[in-house]
This record gives structure tokens, C-alpha cells and sequence, in this order.
């Protein structure tokens, strides 16, 4: 995708598809200039690389809408000392978002072809701050807890408990709760003395969380 066309692109999906809709965190805005989307979707659709929707990545799998991406990002006010734990690698699009924001990402993925892909992919442009692993994530990643922030990218019927136990006092986690086919997106809050505050940022539709403390396969 030739630069200036690509900047027109990204122009425009941030004037007229985000900022109207209530992005308005410039940290945010500058990581989806930055990162280059049409990197993480098969070469086919790459001429929609900018448009406003999710996108299928292979295994029956999506790379989300940007608009969704950016509110995620924007709900966990990600400092550059943070470290972030990412349910759903997927293509890797939303784990590059967080490393151009975050100190160290940490990204769980179930399905190992798409794991490789991502890692291969964001290795190659250079992010040295994201560490991917395979498993099941609706166990978190107990071995490098507690997390400042944690983004569930998949949809939970519950929130896991493994989760909200990694979660930092004062961190925040989104995550969609629903059934399979539409979600709230929450954003919890663990105080200090442990206590968990929860708030919905609106409907979405993600793809199913799949494991112990998710849906089953
Ligand atoms: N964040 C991704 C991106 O930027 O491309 C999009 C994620 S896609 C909507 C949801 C991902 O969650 C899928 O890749 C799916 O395989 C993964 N997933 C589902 N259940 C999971 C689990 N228990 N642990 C880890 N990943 C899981």
C-alpha cells in the first residue's frame, strides 16, 4: 500500500469514523496512524485494510473493527510503564496497538497457526516489547501477574476469575460478556482494596472465547 494513499486511508477512518464516534485520546489516534493494519490481514483483502469493520484472518477468526480496537485501548488509559496482558492474539493488530503504548504486552492465543503467524509477523516489524504465548487464556498468565491492564479480545459468558485475581489493585480489564452472539462491552475496575467496579461501554460482537472458563469448543 503506497504511503500517501495509505495516510489518506487512515486520514479518513480517524476524521470521519473515530473522532465522531468519541476516540478523541491522541496517544490512541497516533498508534492506529502508526501501525500499519494491512500487515496483519491476508494479501486478498488488503485494499480494506482501513475500512471500519472487522476482517476474517483464517481459523474461522476475525482481526476487529478499528473502531473497537481504538475504544478497548482508549477504556484502559494504558500508561508507557504498563504492563498489559491480551486475551486473543489473532493477527497480532490490537497487541502491536497496546506495545506502542505499554512497557511489556503479553498476548494469549488458543490457536498455534495463527500464534506463529503473529509472532513471526510482529517480530519482523521490529516490536521487541510484546511476548507471545500459547494456551488458554481464559486462565490468564499467572507467571508473569499482576497486570496493569488486561484486554479479553474474544467474547466470555462470564468474566474469568483467574483474570480479575491477575488484575493490579487500581488496574483496569475490558472484556466482552455475553452470549455467543452479542456482548457488553465491560470495563472493570479493581480498586485498591481489591473490589471490583464494573461499567458497560455499549454492545459488540466478538468472536467465542473458548476454554476452561469460557465457552466450550
Ligand atoms: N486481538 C485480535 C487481533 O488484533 O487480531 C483479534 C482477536 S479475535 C476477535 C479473537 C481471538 O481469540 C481468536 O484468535 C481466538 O482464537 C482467540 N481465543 C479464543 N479463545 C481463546 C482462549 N481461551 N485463549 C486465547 N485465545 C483465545
Amino acid at each position: 500500500m503506497a504511503g500517501s494513499y495509505r495516510e489518506k486511508e487512515v486520514d479518513y477512518l480517524i476524521d470521519y469514523e473515530l473522532k465522531p464516534a468519541g476516540i478523541t485520546d491522541e496517544k490512541v489516534l497516533n498508534a492506529i496512524r502508526k501501525v500499519r493494519r494491512e500487515k496483519f490481514i491476508p494479501e486478498s483483502l488488503r485494499n480494506r485494510a482501513y475500512g471500519n469493520y472487522p476482517l476474517p484472518i483464517g481459523e474461522n477468526q476475525t482481526i476487529s473493527q478499528p473502531y473497537i480496537v481504538a475504544l478497548m485501548t482508549q477504556a484502559l488509559e494504558i500508561d508507557k510503564n504498563d504492563k498489559v496482558l491480551e486475551i486473543g492474539t489473532g493477527s497480532g493488530y490490537q497487541a502491536a496497538i497496546l506495545a506502542e503504548l505499554a512497557r511489556i504486552v503479553y498476548t494469549v492465543e488458543r490457536i498455534p497457526s495463527l500464534l506463529d503467524r503473529a509472532r513471526t509477523n510482529l517480530y519482523s516489524q521490529g516490536y521487541d516489547n510484546i511476548i507471545l504465548v500459547l494456551g488458554d487464556g481464559t486462565q490468564g498468565l499467572p507467571e508473569y501477574a499482576p497486570y496493569d491492564k488486561i484486554i479479553v479480545t474474544a467474547a466470555a459468558p462470564k468474566i474469568p476469575e483467574p483474570l480479575i485475581e491477575q488484575l493490579k489493585g487500581g488496574g483496569k480489564m475490558v472484556i466482552p460478556v455475553g452470549d455467543r452472539f452479542v456482548q457488553d462491552l465491560k470495563l472493570v475496575e479493581k480498586a485498591l482494596n481489591g473490589r471490583i467496579y464494573q461499567k458497560s461501554l455499549g454492545g459488540c460482537r466478538f468472536v467465542p472465547l473458548i476454554g476452561k472458563e469460557g465457552w466450550k469448543d
